[in-house]
């Protein structure tokens, strides 16, 4: 069977081919710069066209018909979907309603979906969550202290994100330690430019560091992460920004560029620190720590921990960074704790779990819906 996964962005589309069950990939792609100016893509429904002529001129299909199930990964599936969702019309209604939650990543997706279901009439297609791996979470550990009124008018709560790379080392992690997932309790880190932590107890999420958005938790490369709202609500106040602008500042400015002042890229602030630059060697001691007191509160929450992984842009690739991570934690971590660094591969989770979804829903194979 071949399963395509769109990851859709609001100017880009990612994809990739599979082959199951084997899961093998056959083809991979990324249209770019779509609506853009002096761009030949104007709307998601042209990039998906282009997306199905690269894979007929490749030859990785030569009908579309070949395709049997598209696999979209979407951002936010807030409390209404805690699992992978064959899409229908009900569903779609039910994800422009998640949208309110995040109005920044899960238009794109319904765009994709929309584009998919325009170009390749009737095709089956199925949703896969960010936000789902994360909803074993425990009501203690993401409800907000806030008067819960919030929770019951806005949904306002901790939901996670990254829900798929985390899945995915996990998994791996099990293969790798040749033990149940259900058995392990790992500490999974995805450090890209946005860096999340999960604490995982017998394979399910129990805590991670994102929350209402990809906002809270870590330092990442233009995010805040942690931070005491009080001082949000001073610098509105000081400069008379509107939520807007303050958005802005703690999403776009803050985090490895706010504090180095040169660069969102570790590589860029490796090359500084070399040069002497203080606020570049500050920038990477905050993200250091930031990251190791995280692991650390996950490690005594779940009571120590059978790994801990490293995934993602810099996770898989900083090898001086991770090494660094890796000295300090063994001061105090035993060596039967294994750390490892595991390639993240969210499609290929999203194309797995929409094989499985649709393997368990047909042993009678009615595919297209
Ligand atoms: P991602 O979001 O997973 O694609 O990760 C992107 C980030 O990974 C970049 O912004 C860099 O900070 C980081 N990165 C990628 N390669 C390296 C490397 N060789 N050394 C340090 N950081 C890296």
């Amino acid at each position: 069977m071949k399963i395509l996964i769109i990851n859709c962005g609001s100017s880009s589309i990612k994809y990739k081919l599979y082959f199951f069950p084997k899961g093998h990939l056959i083809d991979k792609g990324l249209i770019e710069r779509i609506g853009e100016k002096n761009s030949s893509i104007s709307t998601h429904t042209q990039g998906v066209k282009k997306v199905f002529e690269n894979l007929i001129k490749n030859r990785s299909v030569t009908s579309l018909k070949e395709i049997e199930v598209i696999g979209h990964r979407v951002v936010h599936g807030a409390e209404t979907f805690r699992e992978p969702h064959f899409i229908n019309k009900e569903v779609i209604r039910k994800l422009e309603e998640c949208t309110k939650l995040a109005p920044l990543h899960n238009p794109a997706n319904l765009e994709g979906i929309k584009a998919c279901s325009k170009v390749l009439k009737g095709v089956c297609q199925i949703a896969v969550f960010d936000t789902a791996f994360h909803q074993t979470i425990p009501e203690y550990a993401y409800m907000y202290a806030i008067p819960v009124k919030y929770y019951k008018n806005y949904k306002i709560r901790r939901y996670g994100f990254h829900g798929s790379s985390h899945q995915f080392v996990a998994k791996r992690a099990s293969e790798i330690l040749k033990k149940p997932l259900n058995k392990l309790n790992l500490i999974t880190c995805h450090l890209g430019n946005g860096c999340s932590i999960t604490a995982i107890k017998k394979g399910r999420s129990v805590d991670t560091s994102m929350g209402f958005t990809p906002l809270e938790g870590l330092m990442m490369g233009t995010r805040c992460g942690d931070i005491d709202c009080a001082v949000v609500l001073y610098i509105m106040e000081k400069e008379k920004l509107t939520p807007g602008q303050a958005d802005m500042v703690l999403n776009k400015k803050s985090g490895l560029l706010g504090i180095s002042g040169v660069s969102n890229d570790l590589r860029v602030i490796k090359n500084q620190i070399r040069k002497g630059n203080k606020r570049a060697q500050l920038a990477l001691e905050m993200f250091i720590y930031r990251i190791e007191k995280y692991i650390g509160s996950y490690w005594f929450i779940l009571g120590g921990a059978d790994a801990i992984c490293f995934t993602a842009g810099i996770g898989e690739n900083s090898v001086e960074t991770i090494d660094r991570i890796k000295k300090d934690l063994r001061k105090v971590i035993p060596g039967k704790t294994r750390i490892l660094v595991i390639p993240t591969d969210e499609e290929l989770m999203i194309a797995a779990l929409s094989y499985n979804l649709v393997r368990d829903s047909k042993g009678k194979r009615k595919v297209r819906n």
